[in-house]
């Protein structure tokens, strides 16, 4: 009846903890999509420390962020999990069959007997300038990420921030827009080193214009831009012309949606028992640090352990007729087998 995607366990966040999920998941032949609104896997290592290093992740005596992402998507690559990036989930509801339907502001929908909610500290979502009536221009003038390219083809672009976003996309834009100006509120950039010079070079070529200035204010009507104000000491109050503004100021994490699934919640934690990880649905668990229980450790390696125990119960759901045997990778020819290595 519904046009959604079947699978056995759809996992909500990418991850450290949804990422390991997929491996606990695959050694009990569970397929797994993983769902998150980042570009990329990783979840807090991967977007916030990727270069700091770690020291208590077991039998790594040190590994940075993005090495331990880049080893887990290494473990997990046997089970070929299905990546659905820059989709945020915005729906959960019970379908009549018991199973749960998942859906994202993006379209994807997925049916699912079990899902695994691995969201941290809540989605990624952009920090919004404090410009007044940004909201009316947000979606089609004010873009907080780049989906397609196409639609900045042909415009005037203002592009806000000095971080390696803000500077990625001036460069990457200036070929197929009409304009790039990047709007800094400092002559100085926090980006990597041959992105600066890359930058310097083109302001100086007259291919991407610079302004050390405020973002101040917007003007157009019906959420089409015409202008986008800048303020400095110098010039004072300015305006330049803007088909679209895109606002690179770095991205917090807020708890969004999952506050409406319906589900037990304990000052934006989720609280589950210590058997299975289980919430007040069944069927729906929640582990790493999105989840609280006595005790509770905000660590990447309680994460691993919870997502081991929660497939055992999940299992359960996604294959109600088998019995789950206990084994060691080891020693079971069965579970190397699913890891390709027998
Ligand atoms: P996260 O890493 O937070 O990932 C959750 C993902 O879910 C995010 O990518 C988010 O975008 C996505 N998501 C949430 N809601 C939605 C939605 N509705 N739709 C789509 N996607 C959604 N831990 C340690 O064990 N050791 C350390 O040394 C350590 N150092 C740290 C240093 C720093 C600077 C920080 C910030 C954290 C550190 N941590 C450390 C904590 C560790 O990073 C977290 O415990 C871990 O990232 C939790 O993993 P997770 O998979 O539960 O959640």
């Amino acid at each position: 009846p519904h046009d959604a995607v079947e699978t056995d366990v759809v996992i909500i966040g990418a991850g450290p903890v949804g990422l390991f999920a997929v491996f606990e998941l695959g050694l009990l032949d569970l397929r797994c999509h993983v769902i998150d609104v980042l570009d990329k896997p990783g979840g807090q290592c991967a977007e916030l420390y990727p270069e700091k290093p770690i020291y208590d992740i077991p039998a790594w005596p040190v590994i940075t962020g993005q090495d331990l992402v880049n080893r887990l998507l290494e473990q997990i690559e046997p089970f070929a999990p299905t990546f659905h990036h820059q989709q945020l989930v915005e729906g959960l509801t019970r379908l009549d069959d018991g199973r749960w339907l998942v859906e994202t502001d993006g379209g994807v929908k997925l049916a699912a007997p079990v899902v695994f909610i691995a969201a941290g500290g809540g989605s990624f979502t952009p920090k919004r300038p404090p410009l007044p009536g940004i909201e009316g221009f947000e979606g089609t003038s004010v873009f907080y990420a780049v989906r397609k390219r196409e639609t900045f083809a042909g415009k005037d672009l203002v592009i806000a921030g000095g971080g390696d976003s803000a500077l990625d996309w001036a460069l990457a834009l200036r070929t197929e827009a009409k304009s790039v100006t990047l709007v800094h509120h400092r002559d100085g950039f926090r980006a990597q080193p041959h992105s600066v010079s890359a930058l310097r070079d083109a302001v100086a070529a007259g291919e991407i214009g610079l302004h050390i200035a405020k973002l101040a204010g917007l003007e157009g009507a019906d959420g089409r831009l015409t202008d986008v104000r800048l303020e400095n000491a110098a010039q004072g109050s300015f305006v330049v012309p803007a088909d679209a503004l895109l606002p690179f100021y770095g991205l917090t994490m807020k708890l969004g949606p999952i506050a409406d699934f319906g589900l037990n919640l304990n000052e934006n934690l989720i609280p589950v028992d210590t058997e299975a990880y289980e919430t007040s649905r069944p069927g729906i668990f929640a582990i790493g640090d999105i989840n609280t229980y006595p005790g509770k450790l905000k660590l990447i390696l309680s994460g691993f352990h919870e997502a081991a125990l929660a497939s055992q119960k999940a299992f359960r759901y996604a294959r109600p007729e088998e019995r789950l045997r206990f084994q060691y990778t080891t020693s079971s020819t069965t579970l190397q087998k699913r890891l390709n290595v027998a």
